[in-house]
C-alpha cells in the first residue's frame, strides 16, 4: 500500500475553490423550510405498517411511579434503569406496536447499524448476550432491545400503539397528567421523555408529489406488503418494476445495494453524495471481542467514547473507520483539544482532510467503472460535512445494467413529481415505485416539537417560556417550573457517534433523580439559578463549529447551510468528560434539585 500524499499549498487552495462551487450549487434559499413533515395529507408515510393494529383496550385513568414516554433505547434503558433503583410501577408509552424505537421503525433491506454492535448494543454486561457480527443487522438490534424489555420486565405496563397528546402538572396531586390518544388521562408522579431524534420522517417538499399515482413510502416504514421479502432481501414484488429511490444519506447507502439486487430497475436520484467508506463486516467471536470476563462491553464502549470524544487512550478496542478518523471528527468535538494558535490547529486539519477526502474519493474511481457515473458519485466537501458512511456493496451496485445514478445536483434536487414520474432537468424518469431515504427531522420529536404540549406549574407551556428566553435546563435533564420533569435527548448536554451509549447514562442519571426524590420525599426541580450556572458552563467554553460548518454543502448539520442555534446547546468538553461530570454531581450536589415540597397527601 502507497503512503497517501499530503496536498501541496496549490492542490488545497483547488480543493477549497471546488468545495465552495459544490456548496453554491446546493444551498436553496428556503433553507430547513424545503422539507414536508409527514402530517395531513402526508400522514399515511408515518403510518405504522408493522403493528397489527391498535388492539382495543379501556382508557385508562390510574396512577404509575413513572411515565415514560417512548420505547425505543432512551425509554428501554430509563426502564431498566428505574427498575434497578427499585422502581415498581414504570409505564412505557409507545406510539409503534412494540419496543425499539429507531429499530422498530426502521426494516428496510439491508439495515444494519454502523457503529460497531459490541459498543452499540446496550446492557450487554447485563443480559450476557454478545452479539455475532461486527456491524449488527436491525432485526438482532430491535431483538435485543426486546430482550432488555423482558428482562426488567417492562411489558405488563407498556401502552402501544399509543401518542401521548399532553402532560399537564396538576399542582394540587403533584403528579402530572398524561393525555394519549387512545383516551387514556392517567398519572404519573414523574415523567422521563425518551422520544428520540429521528422519529420524525420528513418528505422533500417537491412540486408533485402529491400527485405520484404509482406506490410509494419512506424507508422507514418498509412496505414489505408490496415488495415482498425481508430485510435481508428476496424482494420478489420489484422484479418487474421500476424504482426510484430519493436520498443517499447513511440510509440510502444501505438500502440501494439491496433494490439493486431485486428490483427490475433502480434510479437512484442523488443531491450530495455521501462519503462511503470501507465497511469490513465480519463474524466475531466471544474471543475476539474480549467478552471473557465480567464488564467487557462496559470497557469496551468506554474505550470507544474516549476515542472518539478526542481522548488519549494505549488501545483502540474496536479499531473501525470510525475510531481511525476520531482525529478528524475533531472539528465537531470540544475546544479543549484546540490548544494553541487556531490557524496552525486548521491548517493541519485542513491537510489531514484532504488527504482522507482524496482516499475515498479514490476509492470511488477504484470501485465503479462508468468515469462519468463513478465522477458524480465523488464527494467534495469536507470530511464530515455529511454524516460518514460505510458500504462494501454500495459504490459495487452502480457498476450493474439495471442502475441508474440520477444527479440533481444542478437542479437542487428533484425538480417535480408526476403522476408517473420524477422530473430532473430536461428528463422524466418513468417509475412504478417511489422510496423517500429522506431522512427525518433531525434532534426534534415530542416535546420540542410541539407535538406534545407540557404545561408546568401555573399551566405554563414548556416551549412558549423557550421561544421567550432560549431553552433552559440543569444539565439538559430538568427545567424550572417543571416539576418531575426529566427529559432524556440532545438538549444542553454532550452527545456522541454511540448515541445508546449517551443514552445509557442519560438512562442512569434519570433513574438516579427518581431515587434520590424518593428518599427525600421531594420533587425534581432547578432553581432559576441553577439553570444560570449551567447555562454559563455551556457558553463559557462554546467550540466554535462555524468556521467548519459554514464551507460545508448544506445538510442537517448546519441547519440546511446556514443559521446559528439558539444559544448554546452541548457541553463544550464532549460526552466522556460529561458523564464524569454528573457521577461526581450525583455524588456530591444532587440536593440542589430536590424541594422538600411534597404534598402531606402524597408522601403518607
Ligand atoms: P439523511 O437526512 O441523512 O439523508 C437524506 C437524503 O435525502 C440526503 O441524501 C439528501 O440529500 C436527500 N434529499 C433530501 N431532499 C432531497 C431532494 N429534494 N432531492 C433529492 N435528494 C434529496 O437521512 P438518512 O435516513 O440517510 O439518515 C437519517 C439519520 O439516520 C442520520 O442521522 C443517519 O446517521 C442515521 N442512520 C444511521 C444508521 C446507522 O447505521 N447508525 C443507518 C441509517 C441511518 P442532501 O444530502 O443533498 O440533503
Amino acid at each position: 500500500m502507497t503512503t497517501p500524499q499530503a496536498p501541496t499549498p496549490d492542490e488545497l487552495a483547488a480543493l477549497r475553490q471546488r468545495y465552495r462551487l459544490e456548496r453554491e450549487r446546493r444551498v436553496r434559499p428556503d433553507g430547513a423550510r424545503q422539507y414536508q413533515p409527514t402530517e395531513a395529507e402526508f400522514g399515511y408515510y408515518a403510518a405504522d405498517p408493522y403493528a397489527a393494529g391498535p388492539t382495543d383496550r379501556e382508557p385508562l385513568e390510574d396512577t404509575v411511579d413513572v411515565a415514560v414516554i417512548g420505547g425505543g433505547f432512551g425509554g428501554i434503558l430509563a426502564g431498566a434503569r428505574l427498575r434497578q433503583q427499585g422502581v415498581e410501577r414504570v409505564r412505557i408509552v409507545e406510539i409503534g406496536g412494540d419496543f425499539g424505537g429507531t429499530w422498530y421503525w426502521n426494516r428496510y433491506p439491508g439495515v444494519h447499524c454502523d457503529i460497531e454492535s459490541h459498543v452499540y448494543l446496550p446492557l450487554l454486561d447485563e443480559t450476557g448476550y454478545v452479539p455475532e457480527w461486527k456491524y449488527a443487522p436491525g432485526d438482532e438490534i430491535r431483538r435485543h432491545a426486546v430482550r432488555i424489555a423482558q428482562r426488567f420486565n417492562l411489558y405488563p405496563d407498556a401502552l402501544f400503539s399509543t401518542a401521548v397528546t399532553s402532560l399537564t402538572w396538576e399542582e394540587a396531586s403533584e403528579t402530572w397528567i398524561v393525555a394519549t390518544d387512545r383516551g387514556d388521562a392517567f398519572r404519573a408522579t414523574y415523567v422521563v421523555t425518551a422520544t428520540g431524534t429521528l422519529s420524525e420522517p420528513k418528505l422533500p417538499g417537491i412540486p408533485g408529489i402529491e400527485d405520484f399515482k404509482g406506490h410509494t413510502f419512506h424507508t422507514s416504514r418498509w412496505d414489505y406488503a408490496y415488495t415482498g421479502g425481508t430485510p435481508d432481501g428476496g424482494m420478489a414484488g420489484l422484479s418487474r418494476k421500476r424504482v426510484g429511490v430519493v436520498g443517499t444519506g447513511a440510509t440510502g447507502i444501505q438500502v440501494i445495494p439491496a433494490l439493486a439486487e431485486d428490483a427490475g430497475h433502480v434510479y437512484v436520484f442523488q443531491r450530495t453524495p455521501s462519503t462511503v467508506d470501507v465497511r469490513a463486516n465480519r463474524r466475531t467471536t466471544a474471543e475476539d471481542v474480549g467478552a471473557d470476563h465480567e464488564g467487557w462491553a462496559g470497557e469496551r464502549r468506554e474505550n470507544y467514547l474516549r476515542i472518539v470524544s478526542g481522548e488519549t487512550v494505549e488501545e483502540d478496542l474496536v479499531a473501525d473507520q470510525w475510531t481511525a478518523s476520531a482525529g478528524l471528527l475533531e472539528k465537531l468535538l470540544p475546544s479543549f483539544r484546540r490548544q494553541g494558535d487556531r490557524k496552525t490547529f486548521e491548517a493541519a486539519y485542513e491537510t489531514a482532510d484532504a488527504v482522507k477526502m482524496n482516499e475515498l474519493r479514490d476509492r470511488v474511481e477504484q470501485s465503479v467503472t462508468d468515469s462519468d457515473t463513478a465522477e458524480k458519485l465523488k464527494p467534495w466537501y469536507r470530511y464530515a460535512c455529511k454524516r460518514p458512511t460505510f458500504s462494501d456493496k454500495y459504490y459495487p451496485a452502480f457498476n450493474r445494467a439495471n442502475v441508474t445514478l440520477v444527479d440533481t445536483a444542478d437542479t437542487h434536487g428533484i425538480e417535480r413529481i408526476t403522476e408517473h414520474g420524477v422530473v430532473v432537468g430536461d428528463t422524466t424518469y418513468e417509475i412504478d415505485c417511489l422510496i423517500f431515504a429522506t431522512g427525518f427531522s433531525v434532534g426534534t420529536s415530542g416535546i420540542h416539537s410541539g407535538k406534545l404540549p407540557v404545561h408546568g406549574r401555573d399551566g405554563t407551556q414548556l416551549l412558549h417560556a423557550w421561544a421567550r428566553q432560549g431553552p433552559r435546563s440543569l444539565h439538559g435533564f430538568t427545567s424550572n417550573g417543571f416539576p418531575n420533569l426529566i427529559q432524556m435527548g440532545p438538549l444542553q448536554n454532550a452527545s456522541s457517534v454511540n448515541y445508546t451509549h449517551i443514552l445509557d447514562e442519560q438512562a442512569v442519571h434519570a433513574a438516579a433523580l427518581v431515587a434520590a426524590a424518593e428518599a427525600k420525599d421531594a420533587l425534581v426541580e432547578p432553581s432559576r439559578e441553577g439553570e444560570d450556572a449551567w447555562l454559563a458552563v455551556l457558553a463559557e467554553d462554546a467550540p466554535d463549529h462555524e468556521w467548519f460548518h459554514a464551507e460545508c454543502t448544506p445538510g442537517y448539520y448546519n441547519r440546511e447551510g446556514g443559521g446559528r442555534p439558539n444559544g448554546p446547546t452541548a457541553y463544550p468538553h464532549g460526552a466522556f468528560a460529561f458523564h464524569e461530570l454528573l457521577k461526581r454531581w450525583r455524588e456530591e450536589s444532587i440536593g440542589e434539585v430536590l424541594l422538600r415540597t411534597r404534598t402531606p397527601a402524597r408522601s403518607s
